[in-house]
């Protein structure tokens, strides 16, 4: 095919919406050898569902409702948003006006003060920071944790789909040379497992902070080797850290476009192969 030079690389990026930050990073981009994704958003449509409403003993089905949606209702991770439908479906949708205070915990969930009282939604681990003990989910899914002071309501359960385009991109990846595909993800093992294996992921991470993530990635090669996608609030330092940094530019990412070498516009993973074959045919011209 014919080479571009960089401006040329560059633009033929932009007209599949994929913006990439500079020449150098068409550089980088020959070199990748691991490529790492964060799991919801990115491999994963990122719309949750609530699959199970499970309220703890001596608690009602609306009470633990009325109480996950009031956390959550000024939250945009994706978990929250499905929290949110899942209350407005029963007809429970709160406004948030009550809400005086409000903490997200990157990786864990939200903390909340509403009417006074301290609300927690988020997984077993933010339960557990807080001294309390999770309901015992078994079930595949995400868990959301829900408590008001002090006391464990129950859980929800929900869960993601996986993106149509993400098999063939990941196939793709690797007939262009990626020969480690990993997923490093906040989400519990029991979660992203089946996902990892549905790809054929060769390395699964889980239950990883954000903190945790960028020294996932370096475990797994050489910066210059290591691409990572993600889109999380939570995911400008393993961003940072990769030779390349991908965001998907979802809502509530800007930390992660910021961060990023590259942005991908339309969320489709198809645009990771796509990149990796433009930069290739991308030649430095000496003008
Ligand atoms: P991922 O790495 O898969 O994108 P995140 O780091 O965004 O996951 O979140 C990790 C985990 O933290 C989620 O799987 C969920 O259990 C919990 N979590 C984070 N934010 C929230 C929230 N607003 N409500 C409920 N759970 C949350
Ligand atoms: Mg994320």
């Amino acid at each position: 095919s014919i080479p571009l030079g960089y401006f040329g690389g560059i633009g033929a990026a932009s007209r599949r919406g994929i913006l990439i930050k500079g020449g150098a990073v068409l550089d980088n981009l020959r070199d990748i050898r691991v490529a790492a994704f964060d799991k919801t958003g990115t491999l994963t449509e990122g719309v949750f569902e609530v699959n199970a409403v499970l309220p703890a003993p001596g608690v009602s089905r609306e009470e633990l409702l009325a109480a996950a949606s009031l956390a959550e209702s000024r939250s945009n991770h994706p978990i929250a948003r499905s929290v949110l439908r899942a209350a407005q479906a029963a007809g429970s949708a709160p406004d948030g006006g009550a809400i005086t205070d409000m903490r997200e915990i990157a990786g864990k969930g939200v903390e909340v003060t509403a009417d006074g009282a301290q609300l927690l939604a988020g997984n077993a681990a933010l339960l557990e920071a807080h001294d309390i003990t999770p309901l015992p989910v078994d079930m595949p899914g995400s868990v959301v944790q829900v408590a008001r002071n002090g006391r464990a309501l129950g859980a929800l359960v929900v869960s993601d789909r996986i993106k149509p385009q993400a098999p063939g991109a990941l196939e793709a990846l690797r007939r262009l040379g990626v020969d480690v595909l990993a997923m490093l993800t906040g989400d519990r093992e029991s979660q992203a497992r089946p996902v990892a294996k549905e790809l054929g992921l060769d390395v699964l991470k889980a239950d990883l902070l954000p903190e945790d993530k960028a020294s996932a990635l370096e475990a797994l090669g050489p910066a210059r080797h290591t691409l990572m996608v993600g889109d999380g609030i939570n995911d400008a330092p393993v961003l940072a850290t990769a030779g390349v940094g991908v965001a998907m530019g979802g809502l509530g990412a800007e930390a992660a476009i910021e961060t990023a070498d590259v942005v991908i516009l339309d969320d489709n993973p198809q645009r990771l192969p796509e990149l990796l074959r433009i930069a290739r045919r991308t030649r430095r011209i000496v003008w």
